[in-house]
């Protein structure tokens, strides 16, 4: 579109002559009869120039154009006024003073004013044109500003000296400063103002700029206000032009989330999230950095394992979250008697590990785990239950124990473990005797695994009396090692190895089999023979154990009706109710079942009552004090006589001597068993005993 004239004149005529004299320029034209109609015509245009007669009616040509000067975009508008004649040197004077860049007469010249049109016309052609090359450049500067701004990442120029030339919204809000206390700092007010110059000028940050280099720093700090740091990731970048230093770019990333989630993970895998004492990882770390530290240094040093005696109990009967309760207050009083340097850990469960430094009297220790031992066994409120337990500790002290974190732990664990077997609530110091007990321990399991694969176990028979007609009852079955060194092994050497490593039920299960089929191949019809076959409390912890025997006993087809189980009573109290059920189905069948070792556990009779069981077999240490203790021959008499009365049958056992069968005849005992017979024999001498054979 071509660019516009504005012609102001009260006379159509002259506007209308003077629209003939500029026809020939690229320009169209609008024109007004009056001042308020030029103003409003102003209003909504922009003109090349404005053509103004001066004297109109009412509003005169030097008012009108007063107005429109007024109006956004008109301040420099070109004014030629148009006059007919009279006093020109006021008028100059007045047209001059509202911005008018000419003065003509009428009549007017075509030439002349179609020239000065037409240089206005160029004019404004030029200015529009760079007004348009510096709207685009401003625009593309908004959209790059917009772009910085917009950005998360501080970013900030910096000249030759490290003076901030330029922030983005970002470093501003990052940097806590505005944009105006931002420009002309030096920027090592942000990198770190507690430098002093020379540290300053030698810094990695100084010197990459220096060399016109690039860097990249993730693990750094910034600060704010010069006060406080924050974590950040930045990026600096040289400008360099010509191969000279012209400043340098850094753009950098407030990383306090990353760091914070970082330390949580951290925190995660080095700290027990219940108690927030550090876990066994941070514990191996430790105890790995102190023990090498104590090696150059001499230092002495303990470590302490403590194990809470009963947790499992409370536990298992309040609830897990009494059981987190009694872990969180437990831990509270452990510190309470430790100090601060000492490093508690739990390692899992009711354990914990302590490590102590520093110690100027090794003895002290002692007095430490008394005083562990002693707070622990105050009462514990758990959700308004008044529980009780107590602490077993192990103390293993470096150099003496072990050298390093490996040995140590290893020691404490096993002091920790001799302190359970001796009566819990106590501390014991490792000794050289415990290393070699679980030294031998370990070879036994050993040679025990490979014992069971090989069949080297052999049960042995002891034969079991009636004893008012001195007939075989039948046998109970006891296991022998035939070791290829150590020859004939008894079960009280290896029974508890096998109890803890786990392979008891291995040898149950063998012994089952193999005095099972044994039954089988003696007893024929005759249905009141039994082979006793002892059972491990371990044994029946196991919730499927009636359905494993009874397994076994239907695939060998050996009869349940020739099988009487053993167990302790100890074995019983463990889950009871689990365990009556189990005796139930077992007994459905036809299995019976006997109490060995009455009189060495609980006996309780009035319990026993609860269980579905035969047999009570009276333990031999009673049995050897006939003749030589009223007592033991007291309880003896009373165990047959309630036992009776429940309607169970009594078996005597380590029968030695026909006092000892005397007396049990006159109280009426009902089976022995012992030397006075037979020792535990071979199947093929036990086969003797058989009354067909
Ligand atoms: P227990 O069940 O009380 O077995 C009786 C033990 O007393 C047997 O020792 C037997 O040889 C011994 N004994 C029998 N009569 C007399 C006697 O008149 N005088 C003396 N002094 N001792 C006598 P053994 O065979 O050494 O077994 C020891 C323990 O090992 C058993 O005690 C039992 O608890 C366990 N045991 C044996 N075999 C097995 C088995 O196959 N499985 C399991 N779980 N435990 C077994
Ligand atoms: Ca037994
Ligand atoms: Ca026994």
């Amino acid at each position: 579109m071509n660019p516009k004239v504005l012609i102001v004149d009260d006379i159509n005529d002259n506007i209308f002559l003077m629209e003939i004299t500029l026809e020939d320029l690229p320009i169209s034209t609008d024109s007004a009869t009056s001042g308020e109609e030029a103003i409003s015509l102003a209003q909504k245009n922009e003109y090349v120039a404005i053509l103004m007669d001066i004297n109109m009616p009412g509003m005169d040509g030097f008012e009108c154009i007063r107005r429109i000067r007024e109006i956004p975009g008109h301040q420099l508008t070109p004014v030629i006024f148009i006059t007919a004649a009279g006093n020109m040197d006021d008028y100059v004077e007045r047209g001059y003073a509202v911005g008018a860049i000419d003065y003509l007469n009428k009549p007017i010249e075509e030439r002349v004013i179609c020239s000065k049109v037409s240089i206005l016309i160029s004019l404004f052609t030029e200015r529009k044109n760079s007004e348009e090359a510096l709207r685009k450049v401003q625009q593309l500067q908004r959209q790059h500003e917009q772009l910085l701004n917009f950005t998360a990442d501080g970013i900030v120029g910096l000249d030759t000296e490290n003076i901030v030339t330029f922030a983005n919204t970002a470093a501003c809000t990052l940097l806590t400063a505005t944009l105006k206390s931002i420009i002309g700092q030096p920027f090592k007010n942000f990198i770190d103002p507690l430098l002093d110059e020379q540290q300053w000028e030698q810094s990695d940050f100084v010197q990459t700029f220096k060399e016109g280099q690039c860097n990249q720093s993730d693990n750094t700090f910034f600060w704010r206000n010069q006060q406080a740091k924050f974590p950040v990731q930045y990026t600096q970048s040289s400008i360099v032009e010509d191969d000279i230093f012209q400043g340098g770019v850094v753009i950098f990333q407030d990383i306090s989330e990353r760091k914070e989630i970082e330390n949580q993970l951290v925190n995660l895998a080095k700290f027990d999230q219940l108690t927030g004492l550090s876990n066994r990882t941070l514990y191996w770390e430790f105890l790995e950095k102190v023990t090498a530290y104590s090696k150059r240094t001499n230092d002495n040093l303990c470590v302490m394992f403590i194990d809470l005696d009963h947790f499992k109990e409370i536990n298992d009967s309040l609830g897990h979250d009494a059981g987190d309760l009694l872990l969180v207050q437990a831990t509270e009083r452990l510190k309470s008697v430790l100090r601060n340097a000492d490093l508690i850990s739990r390692l899992g469960g009711d354990e914990f590990a302590v490590v102590i430094q520093q110690l100027t009297n090794i003895n002290d220790i002692a007095t430490v785990a008394q005083k562990i031992i002693d707070v622990i066994a105050e009462p514990f409120f758990l959700f308004d239950k008044e529980s009780y337990i107590g602490a077993s500790i192990g103390i293993a002290s470096f150099p003496e124990h072990g050298m390093d974190a490996t040995t140590l732990t290893k020691a404490a664990d096993t002091a920790m473990y001799h302190a359970k077997q001796h009566g819990r609530n106590t501390y014991k110091f490792f000794d050289n005797d415990m290393h070699m007990r679980i030294q031998s321990h370990l070879e036994v399991s050993n040679d025990l695994r490979i014992a069971i694969k090989q069949q080297d176990l052999e049960p042995y028979y002891q034969p079991i009396i009636k004893i008012s007609d001195q007939k075989l009852n039948g046998f109970e079955a006891l296991v022998r090692w035939n070791h290829k060194e150590k020859g004939l092994v008894s079960p009280g050497l290896f029974i508890p190895v096998a109890e803890e490593s786990g392979l008891i039920e291995d040898i149950g299960n063998l012994m089952l089999l193999l005095a099972g089929k044994q039954a089988n191949d003696w007893f024929c019809n005759e249905t009141d023979m039994t082979i006793a076959i002892n059972v491990a409390a371990k044994q029946l912890k196991q919730k499927d154990f009636s359905q494993q025997i009874l397994r076994l006993l239907d695939n060998q087809h050996i009869s349940p009706h020739y099988i009487k189980l053993e167990l302790t009573e100890s074995a019983l109290m463990d889950d009871p109710n689990d365990v009556i059920r189990q005796l139930h189905e077992l007994r459905d069948v036809g299995i019976t079942i006997a109490i060995d070792d009455f009189g060495t556990g609980y006996s309780s009779l009035s319990y026993l009552k609860k269980f579905p069981i035969d047999f009570l077999k009276i333990d031999q240490s009673f049995v050897r004090e006939i003749g030589e203790d009223k007592n033991d021959e007291a309880i003896i008499n009373a165990i047959i006589q309630m036992a009776h009365s429940l309607g169970l049958k009594v078996i005597a056992e380590g029968v030695e001597t026909k006092e000892q069968l005397g007396f049990l005849k006159n109280l009426d005992c009902d089976y022995a068993q012992g030397y006075l017979f037979s020792k535990p024999v071979p199947w093929r001498e036990a086969e003797q005993f058989l009354p067909m054979r």
